[in-house]
């Protein structure tokens, strides 16, 4: 939802919209609740009861970093929150009552371009992504949740977007290629996968692709950059 002068914009996910006349379902709606009131009562007095509340998203800025479960047609997508160091799990080629469930057992908010695939009961926490292009994908998902502060670049595997961390360059000597060996001397590996990264040479063009997101790839700019295949 967000607050302007004097109206609060809502947007009901999942059973939420039960309580909503079928006009108002699934769709961004405006009140006018008159008095300035907490937004709280601005959602009930659209006839949520406040007990069905479970996450109220105020101008979609949240108390900690969300994390997402994307459909199959969002790798890309995936893959850039990932390098943003955001928990983004892109399951593949599931069914949607699946991606529904992972994302309910998992309180993971489900990124879609499937209108119908949110309209499915299970899916409590959702969002349709309108972009085509997956960087710009990517700028309209971190806008709508405001996710900037919570962003640590190259901390996590691009590959399966679990966390990586720190190896000894003897421990993973035999993974690497010559010339890997010959230039580098810091390496991470993925606590899941065991991917292994470096500040490889394609690093100056996954910083830029963070600068066009607005993101600050931070001290850890020397850090893992990518490994292998990318
Ligand atoms: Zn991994």
């Amino acid at each position: 939802m967000t607050a302007g002068s004097g109206s609060v914009t809502i947007r009901a996910y999942g059973s939420l919209n039960d309580f909503l006349p079928r006009s108002r379902r699934q769709v961004e709606f405006t009140v006018s609740p008159g008095l300035p009131c907490p937004a709280v009562h601005a959602v009930e007095a659209s006839g949520i009861p406040h007990p069905e509340i479970e996450m109220l998203l105020v101008d979609s800025v949240l108390p900690s970093p969300p994390a997402f479960v994307l459909d199959v047609h969002l790798g890309k997508l995936a893959r850039i929150l990932r390098l943003t160091g955001m928990d983004a799990a892109w399951p593949g080629s599931i069914d949607d009552d699946r991606l529904a469930e992972i994302s309910a057992a998992q309180e993971r908010i489900l990124l879609t371009r499937d209108r119908w695939l949110l309209r499915r009961r299970a899916v409590v926490h959702g969002y349709i992504v309108r972009d085509l292009d997956p960087l710009l994908q990517a700028e309209e998902v971190i806008g709508r949740f405001g996710l900037r502060p919570f962003c640590r670049p190259f901390t996590r595997c691009s590959r399966c977007g679990s966390r990586i961390a720190p190896v000894e360059r003897e421990e993973i000597l035999d993974l690497l290629e010559p010339l890997t060996k010959l230039h580098y001397d810091e390496f991470w590996r993925c606590t899941s996968c065991g991917r292994v990264y470096w500040s490889g040479s394609h690093l100056p063009s996954l910083v830029g692709l963070l600068d066009r997101l607005g993101i600050d790839p931070g001290a850890d700019q020397d850090l893992a950059g990518g490994g292998p295949g990318r």
